[in-house]
């Protein structure tokens, strides 16, 4: 895997006014040279995505990720700073239970995957969307020796089913634990490498933005000319256009 090129992330931040999160962050990882296919790539357990993911972002970014969070409790801005190997949580820890026995059913299940995120999209009910993503993961269902058909697993057993399934892929699921410096009011925020990671990319097109309009109306080069330098070169014409 290696950092994206100019040109590399202007087509990510592209896809991503079209398309989902979930569909840029495959896109995302296509283009950074895994080593794994499209298809691959789409069924991996979203935890093991994010573990790329935060790796990706070690290759393109050599400092810590920032984010700002306001205190629920008095409002002050917390400004957070995370080093994207302590978020990386080990392989061991990913794997937990894949089992869930309750109300005398018992399902066995995987990890949610890209692809069935995907294929939600669109669901305009969020009850229906999360009943349809966990009975997409589960493999067998049974009560005794008996086998359930989807629509014969309660509500009640699907929701049981959504937390054991966040249980199974920590990594999917990380929730930062954050203590106001101010007040000292302690509080949990959800973390999503895949939103950072895009968010810091439209960040960076902005930049390439510029030096494109810059260095095209500066010198006539073509944006693939532009995009085709390394950025110490754009730098380095950049340095001569300014007055
Ligand atoms: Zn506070």
């Amino acid at each position: 895997m290696q950092a994206l090129s100019a040109s590399d992330v202007l087509e990510v931040v592209e896809w991503g006014t079209s398309h989902s999160l979930t569909s840029t962050a495959l896109y995302l990882l296509d283009r950074a040279g895994t080593g794994l296919d499209s298809e691959t790539l789409a069924a991996l357990p979203l935890g093991t995505r994010d573990r790329l993911l935060l790796r990706l972002y070690g290759e393109c970014f050599a400092g810590p990720i920032r984010a700002r969070e306001a205190c629920p409790e008095c409002g002050a801005e917390l400004e957070v700073e995370l080093r994207p190997a302590d978020l990386a949580l080990d392989a061991i820890a990913a794997s937990g239970p894949t089992c869930l026995q309750h109300d005398g059913v018992t399902l066995r299940f995987r990890p949610t995957a890209s692809h069935d995120l995907l294929a939600i999209e669109g669901a305009s009910d969020e009850a229906d969307a999360a009943r349809a993503l966990a009975l997409r993961c589960i493999e067998t269902a049974q009560r005794g020796d008996t086998e359930l058909a989807p629509e014969e697993i309660g509500d009640e057993t699907i929701a049981r089913l959504g937390e054991a399934m966040a249980l199974a892929d920590p990594q999917a699921d990380l929730t930062l634990d954050l203590a106001c410096a101010d007040c000292g009011h302690r509080f949990g925020r959800s973390f999503d490498i895949a939103r950072v990671l895009v968010d810091e990319l439209v960040n960076v097109s902005r930049r390439i933005f510029c030096d494109v309009h810059a260095l095209a109306r500066g010198y006539g080069f073509s944006e693939a000319q532009i995009l085709g330098m390394s950025a110490w070169r754009r730098q380095a014409y950049l340095e001569m256009l300014a007055p």
